[in-house]
């Protein structure tokens, strides 16, 4: 060992914090800015005590390094492409006119212009704002912010990393910008971008950085020769540089696998892993290569995106095996804490003895600094911390709520049959036909209709005791009627009740199975001042009652035409959730699955003959790396038939799913065996029809002719065009015509004009059949 001695005291650490404030003071701040409400020397003054109160508590706790510029306005990927100068040409006037303004026109776009792509960040519910690059871009250095940021932590006496989005990841996050060729590969940028970052890093060292950590997530995904090789190259390149803080390559999310014999042999000071994900592959891997005998390792041993205590023996035994293997060792959350909410002290309506299974930002970083604590001096020095972890673990893992026999022996019984109706789809089809007797090209919507202020307010006049539940269903069931009615006046052929009784999707039902625990502070962000609070998965599942039979039955009673039942699907409760660690999530997925069952077969018993098992989520949980997939696609295909497994043939399952590109698991979608699905299509000009084609899927679809992430009202000629469009792909007997997806965020008065015309242009198409 060189530079530095094992016996270094560990340094405790984080890579990123909950940028939002306790109370979502910037979020509120942004909002009142893009109002005109908030100056912007207010949200500024407000975004700069926002991070200082954060590192004065990091610090406070224990934290002895607290990381600078993982603050943001609206995105840290959209910071990046400022920093780097990559402005679209499109934002460039917005951006030299006011940079403040500019920055939000690039996230959200303006009456005149476009945002930027949004997409999501790994297989995280956080969205990215994607770079747009091209053969003609041009990088410039602007570290300002970064610089500035950096100054503020060092200001208050603090020992400050700052923290940025790698090279390599920043490229490959990338698309190619409007104008270039479509097979452009940002990659290809490299040698352009490189002296960029040396500029910036150049800066921070200037402003008083000893070391910058250079985020690079995307290598634990898997990455071509080319990809490692470029990789290789960008670290050789930084490493080399005269004028230079200490680099630390951070990685998360996975292991790093044929990515780190190249990061291993870098001319860079540390390394950062993750140890929750796969850990055991990754210390192998790590001794594989010899470990990292000359530099820093920083082991991400707490879950940065998962809500539970963190099991402390087994971190300290982890860390214990890696002090033989590196330079140095520092303790982590294996990424940036930007994906947890702030605080259970938050949470009242959770029971203590429950609470205490539940670790948020805080509580992680004080296990940070404890694990950092017990390995630079010993078990010894943490044994009351050992102890109350001791007790909160073994709490857990013998609750009734964790493991409730009825429902271990019903999961336990599943037979293969229960997972498959009890006729193919080729022979449902006839039954189903005769049953429901639709026209060519039957209309129907995705499920949620306007979600008005008045169902809102009457939600909110519910919650804080100023009507009761009578009074709130009379609410609920008038707007069913009125939903109910509009469809018929329209002339749509398969209804929906309109889910006015949901404040979403997976809450909804969350609030109904035991087993999940809702938060009312656990805020995360989704996107810019976007935030959710996911529920949490935490005990075993089950249904003590049905959860819509009572809003579909009544909707049923309104009319003669059939009314689709509407549930949101297993996997899609995993992914919007926090998921229980200590079983397999296919376990989590089949008893999620088992209670929508009885939903299921509950609706078809009270009449209901087409039921829509939304599953928006099955490809965003797909595993990073290819060789976990197919395992992932076995249990999340299972868990979606035994769901839906226990119907009649003349019953009609539908899924819904909301992208346009999956190309890769058209496979996995006809394994489900619905009956139909629906689908984004839109914006892409039917590609999801072609899609589908190319791949022989063998059933009805309803590709999207109604774009419904905009306000505008498509015109019966372009819903016609696209269904002309669908009909070279999808035969006629097999295409149906809906939306991209639910109506929720939309307003009455184009939810109106748009079906109508939506209804029309089937019309039309059909008298061309
Ligand atoms: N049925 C849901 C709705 O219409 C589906 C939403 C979704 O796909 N995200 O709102
Ligand atoms: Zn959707």
């Amino acid at each position: 060992m060189t530079t530095e001695s094992a016996a270094a005291a560990a340094r405790a650490t984080v890579y990123g914090y909950p940028r939002q404030g306790p109370n979502r003071e910037l979020k509120k701040a942004i909002e009142g800015y893009w109002k005109g409400r908030v100056t912007a020397g207010a949200l500024r003054a407000t975004a700069a005590e926002l991070r200082r109160a954060n590192w004065l508590q990091l610090a406070g706790a224990g934290i002895d390094e607290v990381p600078t510029g993982d603050f943001s306005y609206y995105d840290h990927v959209l910071d990046t492409t400022v920093m780097v100068g990559a402005i679209p040409d499109r934002h460039r006037d917005a951006v030299a006119a006011d940079p403040l303004d500019g920055y939000f026109a690039m996230a959200r776009g303006t009456q005149d212009v476009a945002p930027l792509e949004m997409t999501k960040w790994f297989d995280t519910n956080y969205h990215y704002l994607v770079p747009e690059l091209g053969p003609d871009t041009v990088f410039t250095a602007d570290s300002a912010r970064q610089v500035t940021e950096l100054r503020e932590a060092l200001g208050l006496g603090l020992a400050a990393r700052p923290v940025l989005v790698g090279p390599v990841t920043y490229l490959l996050l990338a698309k190619p910008a409007p104008g270039a060729p479509a097979d452009f590969e940002p990659l290809t940028l490299l040698d352009r971008l490189l002296p960029v970052y040396a500029e910036v890093l150049a800066d921070l060292r200037a402003a008083g950085a000893e070391w910058v950590q250079l985020d690079e997530p995307a290598l634990v995904q898997d990455r071509t020769p080319a990809e490692l090789s470029a990789t290789g190259r960008a670290y050789r390149d930084l490493g080399a540089l005269a004028d230079r803080p200490k680099l630390l390559v951070a990685s998360y999310f996975d292991r790093l696998g044929e990515a780190l014999p190249v990061l291993a042999k870098a001319p860079v000071e540390g390394l950062a892993l993750d140890f929750t994900e796969a850990a055991a592959a990754h210390l192998e891997e790590l001794a594989a290569v010899g470990g990292l005998p000359r530099k820093r390792l920083i082991a991400g041993v707490v879950n940065g995106r998962n809500i539970w205590v963190n099991d402390l023996e087994t971190s300290l035994a982890t860390l214990g095996t890696l002090l033989g293997l590196a330079g140095r060792v520092d303790v982590a959350a294996s990424c940036s804490l930007l994906h947890v909410p702030l605080d259970t002290a938050a949470e009242r309506d959770i029971e203590p003895p429950i609470l205490r299974w539940l670790a948020f930002a805080r509580q992680k970083t004080a296990e940070i600094v404890t694990l950092a604590r017990g390995l630079t001096r010993g078990t010894g020095a943490i044994t009351a911390e050992l102890a109350a972890n001791r007790a909160a673990l073994a709490s857990r893992a013998t609750s009734p709520i964790t493991r409730d026999p009825a429902v271990r022996a019903r999961a336990g019984a599943v037979t293969d049959a229960d997972a498959h109706r009890s006729q193919p789809y080729a022979e449902r089809v006839t039954v189903q036909r005769a049953h429901l007797r639709l026209p060519l090209l039957p209309t129907t919507t995705i499920g949620s209709f306007p979600q008005t202020g008045e169902l809102r307010t009457a939600r909110a006049d519910l919650r804080e005791g100023r009507i009761d539940r009578a009074g709130y269903e009379e609410r609920v069931r008038a707007e069913i009627r009125e939903v109910i009615s509009f469809q018929e006046r329209t002339g749509l052929d398969v209804l929906v009740h309109g889910e006015a009784e949901r404040n979403d999707m997976v809450q909804y039902f969350a609030e109904q199975l035991t087993g999940y625990l809702a938060t009312r502070h656990g805020w995360v962000q989704s996107y810019g001042t976007r935030y959710v609070r996911p529920p949490i998965l935490a005990g075993d599942i089950t249904r003590p009652e049905p959860m819509t039979v009572r809003w579909t039955a009544y909707a049923q009673s309104l009319t003669e035409r059939p009314v689709k039942g509407m549930l949101t699907g297993p996997v899609t409760m995993l992914a919007w959730s926090f998921v229980r660690d200590d079983q397999p999530l296919g376990d989590t997925a089949r008893q999620v699955a088992l209670a929508l069952r009885d939903e299921v077969n509950d609706l078809e018993a009270a009449g209901t003959s087409v039921i829509q098992v939304d599953e928006p989520a099955l490809r965003e949980t797909l595993p990073l790396r290819a060789g976990d997939r197919p395992a992932y696609l076995a249990w999340a295909t299972e868990a979606f038939r035994l769901t839906t497994g226990g119907v009649r043939p003349g019953t009609q399952i539908h899924t819904h799913m909301c992208y346009a590109e999956f190309g890769d698991i058209v496979r996995a979608i006809d394994d489900l065996d619905a009956d139909v699905i629906s689908l984004e299509a839109a914006r892409s000009h039917m590609q999801v029809a072609r899609e589908l084609a190319t791949h022989g899927y063998p059933r009805e679809a309803g590709p999207g002719v109604y774009d419904i992430h905009s306000p505008r009202v498509p015109s019966v000629r372009e819903a016609a065009e696209l269904l002309r469009t669908g009909l070279k792909a999808i035969p006629a007997e097999r295409l149906w015509v809906n939306p991209d997806c639910g109506l929720k965020t939309r307003g009455w008065p184009e939810t109106r004009s748009a079906l109508r015309n939506l209804v029309a242009a089937a019309r039309t198409v059909r008298g061309e059949l």
